[in-house]
């Protein structure tokens, strides 16, 4: 049976008083106004989702300016995320651009002005630096992504039905792994299922990975063809109005794992619950780490996991906050992370099983909840 498209109405997005949050952090970063370049901030803050954009946010006022591909989108999408009423937008060629967000730099009388370090080019900065020259460049680390780490009930509200998309997408692309399909043809179906059941598009380029190549964490599907007997690594997510989500499932084609494999689907899936566990308000990032990783290595697969637990999830596939060894982020409730242990065997295989989880007041609710029995026995049927 095709699962229906997962439509409907999702709880309204609202974005209006995210401004006002921000503010209070500029202090903190050693400014006094922030130009926000990393468009996923810019959409954060205004609802603006044009791949063009620039904010400039000061104590008392906000600037868009883009480019006149947008003109009439930025204006609808300002005006119906609520933070319409205190951005003003400017339309026009960069020059004028730049020349709009100076005037209101002036005019705010910013003397220290945030640009994000982490995505700015040494280009653009010095082009920055070139025509805010009234004020002061400071570097920027993190000040939007703070606010963004702990999702409000409509980003959960999309971050779930990308969840439930992608599980409802891998329930209808399995049958097909019984008839030696290559790698690249299971992804196709599985992305085109999950744009079909109503994802706007994958959260990123799809993994399937069978036999060997499993054991390679982030493989690109290929034309290997999946046979009886091979271990497959599916990890994938889909996006609904901007929010991801992301899970990985292995299975076993055709009956029982490899012999080499089987106490290693039973060590990773024995971790991955304790992770998921381990989640919960007030527990760091590196202790749920700990926990996964302590697991799999009393199995005596340490050297063999060799990337972090996990990671947040929310407009960027890979945000924070990470979920590794020595990581020291409090978890709280809101915040989305996956729970991701692996274990890889050069040459012969590997498997891991991830889950996208958002902490809750007492612990965690999973958002993917595809069943992680790794038989595909019967698939068919
Ligand atoms: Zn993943
Ligand atoms: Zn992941």
């Amino acid at each position: 049976m095709t699962p229906a498209w997962l439509g409907g109405a999702l709880a309204p997005l609202l974005v209006g008083d995210r401004l006002d949050r921000v503010r209070p952090l500029l202090d903190d970063a050693g400014a006094d106004a922030l130009l926000v370049t990393e468009l996923a901030n810019v959409r954060y803050l205004t609802g603006f989702t044009g791949s063009a954009g620039t904010l400039l946010v000061t104590a008392d006022e906000a600037m868009l300016a883009t480019d006149g591909r947008y003109r009439t989108q930025a204006g609808e999408q300002l005006d119906a995320s609520g933070a319409g009423a205190v951005v003003d937008v400017v339309v026009g060629a960069p020059a004028a651009q730049r020349d709009a967000l100076a005037g209101l730099a002036a005019r705010a009388g910013a003397r220290r002005i945030g640009l994000e370090a982490d995505g700015i080019t040494w280009a653009a900065q010095r082009r920055w630096a070139e025509v805010l020259r009234s004020a002061e460049l400071v570097a920027t680390s993190g000040v939007v992504e703070a606010l963004r780490l702990v999702k409000d009930g409509a980003e959960l509200d999309r971050m779930g039905r990308a969840a439930a998309i992608a599980d409802a997408a891998l329930a209808e692309t399995l049958p097909m792994l019984a008839d030696e399909p290559t790698e690249a043809e299971v992804a196709l179906v599985l992305d085109s299922a999950m744009r079909r059941l109503g994802a706007e598009d994958r959260a990123f380029e799809t993994i399937v990975a069978s036999g060997p190549n499993a054991a390679k964490p982030h493989a690109r599907p290929g034309t290997r063809r999946i046979a009886a007997g091979d271990c497959v690594v599916i990890d994938f997510g889909a996006i609904v109005e901007g929010y991801r989500s992301d899970m990985t499932r292995t299975f076993s084609v055709g009956g029982n794992p490899p012999s080499i494999l089987a106490p290693v689907f039973d060590a990773v899936t024995t971790a991955q619950a304790a992770g998921v566990d381990a989640v919960r308000p007030g527990v760091t990032t590196g202790e749920v780490d700990r926990v996964c990783r302590d697991l799999v290595t009393e199995a005596g697969y340490g050297n063999e996991f060799e990337h972090g637990t996990g990671h947040g999830v929310g407009l960027h596939i890979h945000e924070a906050p990470a979920v590794g060894p020595g990581t020291t982020a409090i978890l709280a409730p809101g915040v989305v992370v996956t729970v991701e242990p692996g274990v890889y065997l050069a040459g012969v295989g590997g498997v891991r099983v991830e889950d996208t989880v958002v902490v809750t007041e007492d612990g965690c609710r999973p958002l993917t909840r595809f069943p992680k029995e790794p038989l595909l026995d019967g698939a068919r049927s």
